[in-house]
């Protein structure tokens, strides 16, 4: 094939996304299987080597094609010593060494980033970032991440946990959050709070076409919040509002910590196109400063659900490029 390649994985608590990636950032074949994540570390990180196998032997690949394989993951992690410390939604999961695990299991290198990170990494090499030097990427999922490149670097941070805007404070002594802390931006702009939220007022008492959708043991999620609020819903339309208030908050800070060129929104909430993203900038335009014009553009990501696993792939080309392996 001649063309240098490498492995992406994402590894999400519900899904193990696995894709071959060339260098330009294009993903030749994608496989996917459910993360089974309480079958323990052992069992996952086998999963991860099938599908590494699968997608080489799928895309016709030789040996000395594929560079080696990146790893998006949940965190705390450590890139720099691969690995894991933590990981809330994969249980059991403490100290797990993933590049270590699949060096082994499949004799390719291999890397493990924080998944907000490699996902920036993606729109950053190969996305709605490909044209700049510096930019901040959300990804707006069950919570909230971020990652950023700065000068072409992404940034890690001395304790390699930088970039959790998640878990920013945007309202002293608010709604608690799963961390600890109160008032985490991720309580009041990620898919996970805005069906929470629609959920809680409803038992409140509040109007809303969303009654109807709301299923016993089942959490309602933004989808349904999003389209309602399309259609006019008053209860809808005040939740998501207030949702895109915030991330412009949380996009007004990035850029007075970060100054990028530009911000990407993506993650499954992103995928509300413009009706998120013509109210995030103007909520960004109300809320900022006067002093000087560094307002970054705020843009939707272009690679959707692919960010996370052509930003590992993107990662892992280059440890190759860079002579880290
Ligand atoms: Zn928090």
């Amino acid at each position: 094939m001649g063309q240098k390649l490498a492995v992406g994985i994402d590894l999400g608590g519900t899904n193990l996304e696995c894709g071959m990636v060339t260098s330009e950032g294009a993903v030749l074949h994608r496989a996917t299987r459910p993360a089974c994540a309480d079958r323990g570390p052992g069992s996952v990180l086998d999963d991860m080597a099938t599908l590494v196998e699968m997608v080489i032997r799928e895309v016709g690949a030789s040996p000395d094609d594929v560079v080696g394989v990146g790893i998006g993951a949940p965190g705390p992690l450590s890139h720099r010593d691969g690995v894991i410390y933590k990981a809330a939604n994969l249980p059991g999961w403490v100290n797990v060494r993933v590049p270590r695990g699949i060096i082994r299991r499949v004799g390719l290198p291999a890397t493990l980033e924080n998944d907000a990170n490699a996902a920036a990494y993606g729109e950053f090499w190969a996305g709605a970032g490909r044209d700049v030097k510096s930019l901040v990427a959300f990804t707006l999922g069950t919570g909230v991440g971020a990652g950023a490149i700065i000068e072409g670097e992404l940034l890690h941070g001395h304790f390699e946990n930088a970039l959790e805007l998640g878990h920013t404070i945007v309202d002293p002594g608010g709604r608690p959050c799963s961390c600890g802390q109160r008032g985490c931006l991720e309580q009041y702009c990620s898919a996970a709070c805005l069906g929470r939220q629609a959920e809680q007022a409803i038992v409140d008492g509040a109007e809303s076409v969303l009654r109807d959708q709301i299923k016993p043991g089942e959490s309602l999620g933004s989808r349904p919040v999003m389209e309602a609020a399309q259609a006019g819903d008053p209860l809808a339309v005040r939740i998501w509002e207030d949702a895109c208030r915030f991330l412009a908050v949380g996009c007004i800070n990035v850029q007075h910590t970060f100054n990028p060129e530009r911000i990407v929104l993506g993650g499954g909430m992103s995928r509300a196109g413009d009706f998120l993203l013509e109210k995030v900038r103007y909520h960004v335009e109300s809320q900022k400063w006067n002093l000087h014009n560094d307002v970054p553009d705020v843009v939707i990501g272009q690679l959707d659900n692919n960010a996370g696993v052509i930003g590992a792939a993107g990662c892992a080309l280059r440890c190759y490029t860079e002579g880290a392996w």
